[in-house]
């Protein structure tokens, strides 16, 4: 990473997107736009990169021929998701990135110097409507901090046995869904289902023994343990063949960027729904994707070496050099902060959950989401969900406001944020909210 690069739009300091990063996105252009264009095309969502508090139209600029060069088939800046970019290969996207870093370094005046061209190809941030970023194929949800499936296992399980003996053997995971996977920014209901109730408990006869507890009762109605979760994601880039797998070794020609995740949880409707075979109701009607794809190549500088697996992991699993990286991560309930967290932490690392989903064969296509599962830390501050950080909602979390949370009450919204710094750059994620709307 070259830190002493700079463009010439103004970047502060504290933004997420200095030139080093240049994630992708999909956007729709603001309406003033849409009108001096006036044509029917012009309103199509296309593909922009994000620099400082500007978008910078992909859609736009190749009309300039600043991608003549490259030789691809720019028409993949014209769609409502990346896929169709995505499929074009690191080679490519690799080269665009560069190209648009040449183009917005300080000293070139190619578009600097061109008010006109500019005035097309820019558009402020706060004007645009970010769209989900991907056609989701598949999605998968993993289970890779070990601080997370610890504080779990003790509070609905064992303490003495928190972790279940193939925790530390393979990156437990299971198929999620990925039609009600939303953008940053859309709002949901909270869900209805399924749920145990706990009986009132009598009280005891006069004068007599404690009675036994009743049994708690089958209920439906909204859930009352309505929680986030902390997580990362990742989306394919290469696809495989049927019986095919990737190795560890080889599995970040397969990774194309990362988003921040929110995988929203009812946990009253998943602890009554999830045995024997896991999560379902309690998970699938809502998870947040931020809009922005983080590549690979701008994490580059933040790999740092991941925990030491103890006991030694069978010889598809294992790997070689640094496969963790260093990405702050915090957690807002409107405006109080309630977690700070570091993707760091996690035990299994993307290049082992990738060798581990296709070690069967199981192919993976370009769109596919894998999410990291809750990413929580060593100390209760940087548990990633209000199950943890409430313990089980035995300890409410103070709000700014004087109110109190065990989960998530009808209107909160939650913020997640996530950067990575060094040497005075900073690679931000931007955000990802959304907001509890009440039940209907
Ligand atoms: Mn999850």
């Amino acid at each position: 990473m070259k830190s002493n690069l700079k463009s010439w739009i103004p970047v502060n300091k504290n933004s997420d997107f200095p030139i080093q990063n240049l994630p992708f996105g999909i956007f729709s252009p603001p309406k003033e736009v849409i009108a001096k264009h006036d044509k029917a095309k012009d309103i199509l969502p296309r593909v922009g990169v994000a620099i400082g508090d500007y978008v910078l139209d992909l859609l736009e600029l190749k009309k300039t021929g600043v991608f003549n060069s490259l030789n691809f088939d720019t028409n993949a800046f014209a769609k409502s998701t990346l896929n169709d970019f995505i499929f074009l290969g690191k080679k490519t996207t690799n080269a665009v990135r560069a190209r648009i870093s040449k183009l917005l370094e300080e000293r070139n005046p190619e578009l600097r110097d061109d008010e006109k061209t500019r005035a097309k190809v820019l558009h402020k941030m706060s004007e645009v409507e970010m769209l989900l970023p991907l056609e989701i194929k598949d999605y998968t949800d993993f289970y890779s901090s070990m601080e997370h499936a610890r504080n779990v296992g003790m509070m609905f399980r064992d303490p003495a046995n928190a972790l279940l003996p193939n925790w530390k053997h393979l990156p437990v995971g299971y198929h999620g869904r990925s039609s009600s996977i939303v953008v940053s920014g859309t709002n949901f209901h909270r869900p209805k289902g399924q749920m145990l109730q706990a009986a009132i408990v009598p009280a005891a006869a006069v004068g007599g023994l404690p009675l036994p507890p009743p049994p708690a009762t089958v209920v439906f109605g909204p859930s009352k343990q309505l929680d986030f979760e902390l997580e990362m994601a990742f989306v394919i880039g290469k696809e495989t063949k049927l019986g095919e797998s990737v190795t560890t070794k080889n599995a970040e020609e397969y990774i194309f960027g990362m988003m921040l995740f929110n995988d929203w949880s009812a946990r009253d409707i998943q602890s009554w729904e999830y045995v024997p075979l896991g999560p379902f109701l309690g998970k699938n009607f809502c998870s947040s994707l931020s809009p922005w794809v983080v590549t690979m190549d701008a994490l580059e500088s933040f790999r740092i070496a991941g925990p030491k697996q103890e006991p030694e992991v069978l010889p598809y699993l294992q790997y070689s050099g640094n496969k963790n990286y260093d990405i702050n991560l915090e957690v807002l309930i409107n405006d109080t902060p309630v977690s700070k967290s570091n993707f760091k932490y996690m035990y299994w690392n993307i290049c082992q959950q990738l060798a581990h989903h296709t070690v069967n064969g199981c192919n993976i296509r370009i769109g596919d989401l894998m999410a990291s599962g809750t990413i929580s830390g060593p100390t209760p501050e940087s548990f990633g969900s209000m199950l943890e950080l409430t313990w089980k909602g035995t300890k409410p979390i103070k709000m700014s406001d004087g109110s109190a949370r065990k989960f998530m009450n009808d209107n909160d919204t939650v913020i997640m944020r996530g950067f990575s710094e060094k040497d005075g750059v900073r690679i931000g994620f931007g955000e990802v909210k959304g907001k509890v709307l009440p039940a209907i």
